[in-house]
Formats: structure tokens, sequence, C-alpha cells
């Protein structure tokens, strides 16, 4: 796919409530990760230099959706757009995992740094600069910019832009910058064949149609990621839930554990929550460790004293343990290292242990 020239990208937007910008009183947006500052003067970031760990807000875990803006011209995606780009965009993105404000547990989401740049905009001559880095004070993209493309032609399909803009028209400092991510709109309309919500295409785009050999790519790329399809779950289903029940030999729900474990952790229950309070003690959970996880009686569960509460129901032999997430509608599965003391998410869903 490298090397195809005049792929035709355009801009793209998304919820205003966004995964790693919060909206304060005094500020319009406050980034939650902090930047290096280069220059003393204005200071201005470094905003090629990703924050590290990089974090995501506290309850700001969006379901349903699978792409969304980060800040700064990057992207949060799924584990299953992940796979999707390393086919079919392989190189075009870097990418890290998140982490919960202020936390150790990583999230389910993928910071995606597209790797190519494009300058789609320049501000007047007019705008005032810093006398040490020559940076825009301010660069609202509107009145103080000489031009602004929302559509461009290049040779990528995710691209971010080199310039930035500012909400405020006087000082950027006031509220927070920004730079474009362009997607192709041939990427646009695969992810939209693939069902993966959460970006729109520019509105004002004048790329409205898929040309034909945009088409032919879009046909094909689907094939090319066809396997994928099919170890991808999105949706709770009776029937995924039914095989949890079947291998963890759960045979009867009892109201009882249910009961218990809403009043101890103050959660309420959902339905793979229910099933997991009635796995018996002393089943084992082999994750392809050395050693396998052993289910704990729910008198012995213990949860993370983080704002996302985990709980811990099962433990090997060295201290660590098998984490799953009660508030998340998939119930995400985390391991927890002793050593490194670092939560990391084993499966998007508890329910894909059965899958083996
Ligand atoms: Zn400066």
């Amino acid at each position: 796919m490298m090397g195809s020239q005049n792929i035709r990208l355009s801009t793209i937007c998304c919820s205003d409530r966004r995964m790693d910008i919060l909206d304060t009183n005094c500020m319009l947006d406050t980034p939650i990760n902090k930047y290096e500052i280069v220059c003393e003067e204005c200071k201005f970031p470094n905003i090629d230099k990703i924050p590290e760990p990089y974090y995501i807000a506290k309850n700001r875990n969006f379901s349903g959706i699978e792409i969304i803006e980060a800040d700064l011209g990057n992207l949060f995606i799924s584990d299953r757009l992940k796979q999707v780009f390393d086919i079919l965009l392989p190189n075009q993105c870097s990418y890290r995992k998140t982490f919960v404000e202020g936390s150790t547990i990583t999230t389910k989401w993928w910071l995606a740094i597209p790797n190519n740049l494009v300058l789609n905009g320049e501000v007047k001559k007019s705008v005032k600069r810093c006398i040490n880095c020559n940076q825009p004070l301010y660069a609202h993209p509107g009145s103080q910019y000489e031009f602004w493309e929302n559509d461009i032609e290049n040779s990528f399909d995710i691209i971010k832009s080199i310039n930035w803009y500012s909400t405020d028209d006087k000082d950027w400092k006031k509220s927070w910058i920004g730079r474009d991510l362009f997607l192709s709109v041939r990427l646009i309309s695969l992810l939209k064949k693939i069902g993966a919500k959460g970006i729109y295409q520019n509105a004002f785009s004048k790329y409205k149609q898929l040309t034909k050999t945009e088409k032919l790519w879009v046909e094909l790329s689907l094939s090319n990621i066809s396997m994928l399809k099919n170890n991808i779950k999105n949706e709770v289903t009776i029937e995924a839930i039914n095989n949890f029940k079947t291998a963890f030999s759960i045979v009867e729900v009892s109201n009882l554990k249910v009961e218990y474990f809403e009043k101890k952790f103050k959660i309420i229950v959902n339905e793979i929550t229910k099933s997991i309070c009635n796995i018996k003690k002393g089943q084992q959970i082999n994750i392809g460790f050395e050693s396998p996880f052993v289910i704990e009686k729910i008198e012995n569960w213990k949860s993370t004293k983080t704002k996302t509460k985990l709980i811990a129901f099962a433990f090997d032999n060295f201290g660590n343990s098998l984490l799953f997430d009660p508030k998340d509608k998939n119930c995400s599965l985390y391991y927890y290292d002793h050593e490194t003391m670092i939560y990391d998410l084993v499966q998007s869903s508890i329910l894909n242990l059965t899958d083996e």
C-alpha cells in the first residue's frame, strides 16, 4: 500500500467530551497530561514529545466507541482497531499504552501517534511571536490564520498537522492548543463499515464521495482484515455468558453471593459479574503464565483503592493476582504484578477466557 500517491484526507471531529482534556471553570480546556516546556519565555510545550505515562481522565472510559481524538493531533483506539491499523497501515502510527489518571492501571485504549506530519495552515504575519522561540503567542484558526486547509492529498492515511491553533485569540495559555488530525476518506469509510464508532469526517470537507479506486481499497482492506472479525467480540451476548458459566461449572447463580458482593464493594453487579461471584473457590485460571491463578472465596476478594475499582478474585503463589473491572460492561480482566506494582490489561472481557 505504501507509495500510493494522492490519498485524499480530511480533518475529523468527535464528541466534545474528551478523554484526556478536562473542561474547568477558569480554563476552557485543560490537558491532563503535562508536556515538557521548551521555552521559558512563552512556556510553549514540546508538542511532539508524548508525556509518559500517558493518562486518561477518570470516569472517561467511554463504551460503545472505538476511536476518539486525543490531545494534540493523536488518537485513542481500541485493541481491535490497533489490529486493523497494524495490518492496513503499518508504520503510520506509533502506539503507547494508556493509564487511568494518577495510577498504574492500564486502560483498554491505545494512544496512536501519527508518524507523518503535514503543514495545513500558517498564522498571519501580524500575529505576535515569542522573542525567544518565535512561536505565535496566539493562533485562532479563524481570524489569525493566513490559510487553513481541511482537505489535503498525501501518500498516507493518517497524518497530524505540524501547525497548531489556540482557542483563545489573545493568549494561547488562557485555554489550550490543538492540532488537526487527518484521516483518509477511504479509512473513514472503512471504519464505518466495520462499525468502529467515535469520529466523523469534517462536515465541510469537499470529499463527499469515494472514488472508484478508494472503494476498491475499502473492499480489499475488508478482505485483508476479515480474519480478525471472528475473534473480536463487541457485544456481550447471552451465548457468551452461558459459555462462560459452562467453562467454570456455574450451575446456579446464588443471589446471596451477589448481594454480598454489592454490599462489600458498593457496586451494582452486571450479568457477567453475577457469574463471576458464583465461580467456585479453588478453580484455576491459566492465562499462560508460570503458575495458574486460583479463585479465592468471595470473602477474600479485594478491591483496589483507585477510583476505577478493580476486584482481585484470583491469586497465584507469588503474590500476583487477577482482577476484573466490575463497572465495565465487558468486565475487562487485569493482571497485577507484585514486583512492578503495575496493573496490566490482559483481556478486554473476562468472557474471552473461554475462547481457547
Ligand atoms: Zn517562546
